[in-house]
């Protein structure tokens, strides 16, 4: 099943076209750090496990505002980890584990080709698993299961797969299978490659291969024990019968997830995992913007701010941008023009994120993502160019489900309370709306961390103490229709309107019902909970 990025035609491939990037998405606990570490390890990127927790563990202490995350033991921040394996340059892309759906994640994803999506054998789709998935699905991002922890006691492979798919009315084919799951492990068959792959002991790694012609030809095999191979066997049988061959077109438009079983702790199937990602997993994809689509290999360089992050030192407010670069080939030192600011910028220091620490990459190609320190000018959803005004469709705002008035312990602070939201604002850790009608400004967010955070952080950071008040709306929607009209409405409801950063028109209803209300009565108006940027 090779993919045509694999072809052996004469012609070389386009740098792009060996790249693949990527998220894990997974409910926490599943085993994505474990996962994600074992991929390093299997890419020879780094020689010993335990280096990405280390790696992280590290970070945080240097970050004073982290402490929030140490606490509740869940990672805020998602980082970006580069390596390579048979000359494909992976780029993953890590996304928050936390319960709380941020905008954050979703702006992630919209910077990936594919996902991998983790799940406990023991426990099967979970909450968060759920939501990530749609988010994937809004974009059909082609998704690879990883079926994780078959060394722990499991459900049935069948049910399991059966589970999976009616949940996420989701194709599933498999192309690994258990050999025993929970102390009954003994290895997988490698559906794809045709071969066996066992522990030549118990509990140790996955070393001796047998290869097969068909699963049949495994009954009885030598060195496991006869039930456990012969039932692994059998509901491999009945799987192939029943569910659909591995089809790389219904894959790519997100309709079909090829499934591996594995357990990351015993590096079981990982490998096979990381071969499927460079197989079959796609090569940058053309993006669309508003006007016309980017196809990666044209010759100029664009790409978007999916994420900006404040620098690890405090007390300097220089933050990263992270680029996800959609075409042409980027040169460090080469200027880019950014329409929303109407300026050049110089990229003199770019970031790159190979895990082996010593490369230096002085280029980079769509697919790659680039960090961009600088002092406030990107913001998330900025477009970068090499002139020409393009605008990416898909990195859109969210009207925030929470809604909390800000208010100051020390009113003399007021003018920094406003520089250190507008920073919060640009980094996305929430929404700033400017009521009409009073002085303090309310913030919005997608999930209740998303204010933890910021009042941390403006404390720390800003030396801006805060405290929140409730306010007596339930949602934010933004007000989108004629000029004219918008302004009579927002005269008639001045104590429940409001400017967002952008000096976008915003309504803020006081329950469903009143929405509902002003949705009939003002037909030429449109009341919107998505806003697409630029
Ligand atoms: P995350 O929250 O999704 O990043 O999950 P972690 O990678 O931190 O894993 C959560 C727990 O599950 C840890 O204690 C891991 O050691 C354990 N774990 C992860 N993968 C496996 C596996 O394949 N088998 C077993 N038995 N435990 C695992």
């Amino acid at each position: 099943m090779l993919d045509e990025t694999h072809s052996t035609a004469a012609a070389p491939l386009p740098d792009f076209a060996r790249r693949r990037t990527f998220a894990i998405i997974s409910h926490p606990d599943a085993g994505k750090t474990t996962l994600t570490e074992k991929l390093l390890l299997a890419s020879g990127a780094i020689r010993m496990a335990g280096h990405v927790k280390a790696r992280g563990e590290r970070r945080r202490t240097r970050s004073d505002w982290m402490e929030i995350e140490q606490q509740r033991g869940i990672s805020v921040t998602s980082s970006v980890m580069t390596f390579e394996r048979d000359g494909i340059v992976f780029n993953l892309l890590d996304t928050p584990g936390h319960s709380d759906f941020s905008e954050d994640t979703y702006r992630t994803l919209s910077a990936v080709d594919a996902a991998v999506m983790v799940i406990d054998a023991a426990k099967g789709i979970e909450s968060q698993t759920r939501k990530l998935f749609e988010v994937c699905r809004l974009r059909d991002i082609p998704i690879f299961t990883f079926v994780n922890k078959v060394d722990r006691e499991s459900l049935d492979p069948i049910a399991l797969m059966d589970e999976v798919s009616s949940t996420l009315a989701l194709d599933l084919t498999p192309l690994t299978w258990p050999i025993g799951m929970g102390v009954d492990f003994r290895g997988l068959i490698d559906i794809a490659n045709k071969k066996a792959l066992l522990a030549t002991e118990r509990g140790g790694p996955l070393v001796r291969e047998v290869p097969f012609e068909t699963p049949e030809d495994l009954i009885d095999l030598e060195g496991v024990e006869e039930r456990i191979i012969n039932e692994a066997v059998e509901s491999l049988t009945l799987a192939l019968g029943v569910l659909p061959p591995f089809e790389l077109a219904s894959f790519r438009e997100g309709h079909l997830s090829p499934v591996y079983f594995g357990s990351a702790l015993k590096e079981a199937g990982v490998a096979e995992l990381l071969f499927g990602l460079g197989d079959v997993g796609p090569s940058p994809l053309p993006r669309s913007a508003r006007g016309r689509t980017v196809e990666p290999a044209e010759d100029l360089v664009s790409g978007f701010v999916f994420k900006v992050q404040a620098n690890m030192d405090p007390n300097h407010r220089d933050r990263v941008a992270f680029v996800r670069l959609c075409s042409g080939r980027f040169k460090r030192g080469m200027k880019l023009f950014n329409p929303r600011e109407k300026r050049q910028m110089a990229i003199a220091n770019p970031i790159f994120f190979f895990a082996q620490e010593r490369e230096t990459v002085d280029e980079a190609v769509a697919g790659d993502i680039i960090g961009i320190p600088n002092h406030g000018m990107l913001r998330v959803g900025d477009t970068l160019s090499e002139g020409e005004t393009i605008r990416f469709e898909g990195l859109p705002d969210f009207a925030p489900e929470i809604l909390r008035r800000v208010l100051l312990s020390d009113p003399m602070k007021a003018k920094q309370l406003q520089k250190a939201l507008q920073d919060m604002a640009e980094e996305g850790v929430v929404q700033v709306i400017k009521p009409v009608s009073d002085p303090s400004p309310i913030v919005g967010v997608v999930g209740t961390l998303q204010l933890d955070v910021l009042a941390a952080r403006l404390e720390k950071e800003y030396g801006v103490p805060i405290r929140y008040e409730a306010v007596s709306f339930v949602t934010a929607r933004w007000i989108v229709g004629e000029r004219a009209e918008v302004e009579r409405f927002m005269e008639a409801n001045r104590s429940s309107t409001a400017r967002d950063r952008d000096e976008a028109p915003v309504y803020l209803a006081r329950s469903q019902w009143v929405l509902d209300r002003a949705i009939e009565e003002w037909p030429k108006l449109k009341f919107v909970a998505v806003k697409e940027r630029g």
